[in-house]
């Protein structure tokens, strides 16, 4: 870190959700509302209600669609998602600080990359979920499942609690980024929260270091503070 780094007890690292997050709303929802495959709703209530883990829940939900959608669905998302104001001043603001951005997504990897390629963000940085193409219907796969330690057991897909197992919480100040359910257990392990939407109350409900935010330049200017003690 340079002289200019903001006060942190610890050096900082950001693990920030992608759907709602990065991009201003949540993609997978969006696909289903406007392809509409039957079914989708019911598969959305059950992971609401959480009768149905996430995981089950998704791919349960692409592969309501043909592989030879994959295309339409991506152009879908990539001309249909808006980006949050302020991802790419964040982006600059790590590079010049030293502090490591990793994205940590629910989402998959055929529309997360495309949507994220002209941020210049290393590929090994962006943790998500896999797809397959080579049966009749979409099949999403899960390369970072859950860990031994994850109170969520294999309901996660993503486990965004595995990735922020990997910096110990002694050696890193953890900051977690994000907007809804799939944050929850992550905002429980980490040190401080920049939190939006169910987030945001979920924090206020359990008493976790918090700060709202509605785009990544207030992010920016928390983190200039050194977060909490602004
Ligand atoms: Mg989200
Ligand atoms: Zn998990």
């Amino acid at each position: 870190m340079n002289d200019t780094t903001p006060d942190f007890p610890r050096p900082p690292v950001l693990f920030c959700d992608f759907d709602g997050t990065i991009t201003l709303s949540d993609n997978i929802v969006a696909v289903m509302k406007h392809f509409n495959p039957p079914g989708w709703e019911e598969i959305v209530r059950e992971i609401i209600a959480d009768t149905k883990s996430v995981k089950q829940g998704v791919g349960e939900m692409f592969a309501l669609f043909p592989s030879s959608m994959k295309d339409e669905i991506k152009q879908y998302i990539l001309s249909s998602a808006g980006i949050r104001p302020g991802f790419a001043e964040l982006l600059s603001w790590c590079r010049a600080h030293d502090v490591p951005f990793y994205v940590t997504s629910g989402g998959i990897d055929f529309f997360v990359h495309p949507l994220l390629a002209p941020y210049g963000i290393p590929s090994d940085h962006i943790y998500c979920n896999g797809s397959d193409f080579s049966g009749d219907s979409i099949r999403i796969t899960w390369p970072h499942d859950c860990d031994d330690y994850c109170d969520n057991r294999g309901r996660c897909g993503m486990c965004k609690t595995a990735v922020i197992r990997r910096f110990p919480e002694d050696r890193y100040y953890r900051i977690l980024i994000g907007d809804s359910v799939t944050d929850f257990p992550g905002a429980k392990i980490v040190d401080l929260v920049f939190s939006r939407s169910h987030l945001t109350d979920k924090c206020r409900e359990l008493g976790l270091p918090h700060l709202p935010f509605e785009t990544f330049h207030d992010v920016i200017h928390h983190l200039e503070q050194g977060g909490l003690r602004s």
